[in-house]
């Protein structure tokens, strides 16, 4: 399974998988015209896009809904509730026909996968992660959490690629500008995660079969990448895992 960061972080984020001539993206926070761009950038056919899962209704994750509804051909895969919130927050209706539910804790098949959503801790209303899996390759998207939860620990075991958040260096945050507010909200159990809290995730989940690990999320405010990486590092030391890094404005391309 083939997998590229189009576009990660607070102003914008787009994963995309793909098995031959399938390809699934993950969050509606770039627009159309900027997808295009980084495919052709990756090597990579639009015209094999055949849907995109959406995690939340977070801004950054669904801001080019409305353009890609009107504009392409695919289906849309999003719990009931975030399907509601999205319509409400964006002024649009996402048609039946257009529409794969997705039950948090449940599983689908999306051909040529199947599809898990597990529940994250975060503060939209129905947030999941996706874990997908084909032909003995399975690969996951968890990005904004505030803290791993049982849920996030299922959905990482036994998992070949891992997209994980790894979204502020606590001391930066702290240190840094944002309001108090603010930082409360991103330290907050339902916030997002920090490198120390993706290295306990990495330090102590089954890598048996990890072979990939992408750090994703990265706050450009209260972040660096080496202090990432290096966290994600020492985590991994006794795996095999190899680590990259998710940026938000250049895709990242990684082949099975
Ligand atoms: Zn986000
Ligand atoms: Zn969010």
């Amino acid at each position: 399974m083939d997998y590229a960061s189009l576009a990660s972080g607070s102003k914008g984020n787009c994963h995309a998988i793909r098995h031959k001539d399938s390809i699934l993206l993950v969050d509606a926070g770039l627009s159309l015209r900027q997808i295009e761009r980084r495919m052709i950038l990756i090597g990579w056919d639009f015209s094999f896009i055949k849907g995109m899962a959406i995690t939340h209704e977070h801004n950054d994750h669904i801001s080019a809904l409305p353009v890609l509804l009107r504009n392409t051909s695919w289906k849309f895969l999003l719990t009931p509730l975030t399907k509601k919130a999205v319509e409400l927050k964006l002024h649009i209706i996402i048609p039946d026909n257009r529409w794969v539910p997705v039950e948090s804790g449940s599983q689908l098949k999306f051909d040529p996968w199947t599809i898990r959503a597990f529940p994250l801790p975060h503060d939209a209303v129905d947030p999941v992660a996706f874990r997908f899996e084909n032909e003995d390759r399975s690969l996951a998207v968890i990005t904004d959490l505030g803290h791993i939860s049982q849920a996030v620990r299922q959905c990482c075991d036994g998992l070949e690629t891992l997209v994980i958040e790894s979204n502020y260096d606590e001391q930066m945050l702290i240190d840094g500008n944002y309001t108090p507010e603010l930082k409360a909200r991103i330290l907050s159990k339902v916030g997002h995660l920090s490198n120390e809290d993706t290295a306990g995730l990495l330090k102590t989940m089954n890598t048996s079969c990890l072979n990939r690990v992408v750090l994703a999320h990265l706050s450009e405010e209260n972040n660096h990448v080496d202090l990432a990486r290096a966290s994600a590092a020492l985590a991994l030391s006794d795996t095999r895992a190899h680590i990259c890094i998710a940026e938000q404005h250049n895709p990242v391309l990684l082949s099975s």
